[in-house]
């Protein structure tokens, strides 16, 4: 079991199968990438020996993300690998969708359970302004391809930042009503490449519900534990919407997460300022037991919760893509 000294279990593993990205998202990515050694990269036997040793210690649901993970090839074989796991409930995906078109269905025949997709913008320009290349329509192209491959109802990330796309927010709450996609609106973290994170371009989360709300009333659902996101039901029955309050209303109390990021380093946090390598053991021939050993430790030393704000806040070591969100 993978327990921490503050009462919580891991449940929930997010395995990042690559660094690589073909979009450069300001929040997250800086403008020119030095991406990890290849052979630093492990490989889908590697990852999946790790997700096993972690679902053997508890794990529940695997979370595949990156990077962009459908940039690494034969995606399909990795998530057949997952659901090979006995004990493994669901695996799910994280992506930008502009590779999804060609996937989404040899995903979906892999046993692949869920797909995420971001999207910050349905304009253009404002897309381009935060992902720093053209994106939006192989975007709509994946998200209608694994609709149409058994997916659904989507759910649509959206990153919030303060005068880039936050006055668009009550259309794309439209937008998601028209088409059935749920939109999860995310406060901007400081986890990004190129260090731009400021509170001016913080929309926390109550602006963003009053933004939404104001064009389409809802009413909170009362939430799960665990649950990273607060959803809004409307008033008028036609779904949902969700916030992320990572910055303003951390959840880390009830934090059931852990991840494994592509070059094999255990993080238990999302901003832990470094990991644990397993890579080098799991190379050198450790046990099952070993690696399991190595995850129960530093999931006992796992701290209560992450400190943005506060003077003792450090970043950690690596941006977001590298981490694995
Ligand atoms: N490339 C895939 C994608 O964009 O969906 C998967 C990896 S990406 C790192 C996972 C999620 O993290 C995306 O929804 C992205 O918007 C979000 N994200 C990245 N950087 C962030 C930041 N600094 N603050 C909040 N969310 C962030
Ligand atoms: Fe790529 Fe996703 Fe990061 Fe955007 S958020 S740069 S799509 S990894």
């Amino acid at each position: 079991m993978l327990r921490d000294g503050h009462g919580r279990i891991a449940r929930k593993l997010r395995v990042s199968v690559t660094d690589r990205c073909d979009l450069r998202c300001v929040y997250c990515m800086p403008e020119r990438p030095v991406w990890l050694p290849r052979a630093e990269i492990l490989d889908y036997e590697e990852l999946g020996r790790l997700a096993a040793v972690a679902v053997a210690e508890g794990v529940r649901q695997v979370r595949v993300t990156g990077g962009e993970p459908l940039l690494r090839k034969d995606l399909d074989r990795f998530v057949g690998m997952l659901k090979a796991v006995p004990g493994l409930e669901e695996v799910a995906l994280t992506t930008n969708g502009t590779r999804l078109a060609d996937q989404a269905a040899a995903l979906r025949s892999a046993g692949l359970d869920r797909v995420t997709v971001s999207l910050d913008s349905l304009e253009p320009e404002t897309f381009k302004a935060m992902a720093r290349v053209d994106g939006v329509a192989d975007a709509l192209r994946g998200m209608d391809a694994a609709e149409a491959a058994g997916f659904g109802p989507l759910k649509v990330n959206c990153v919030v930042m303060r005068g880039v796309n936050d006055a668009q927010l009550g259309d794309l709450a439209e937008w998601g009503r028209r088409t059935g996609r749920s939109l999860r609106f995310i406060e901007f973290m400081p986890l990004e490449g190129d260090k731009i994170w400021s509170r001016s371009l913080l929309v926390p989360a109550a602006d963003i519900v009053n933004a939404v709300t104001a064009r389409f009333p809802a009413v909170e659902r009362p939430g799960a534990a665990g649950a990273t996101s607060v959803t809004y039901d409307y008033a008028d029955g036609r779904g949902s919407f969700g916030v992320i309050a990572s910055v303003t209303r951390a959840f880390c109390a009830d934090c059931d997460r852990i991840r494994l990021t592509a070059d094999g380093t255990f993080r238990t946090c999302l901003f832990a300022e470094s990991g644990t390598d397993l890579r080098g053991p799991l190379r050198a021939g450790a046990s099952d037991e070993a690696l399991a050993g190595l995850m129960r430790s530093a999931v006992a030393a796992k701290g209560p919760g992450h400190l943005i704000g506060l003077p003792s806040f450090h970043r950690p070591d690596r941006a977001m893509n590298a981490i694995g969100g």
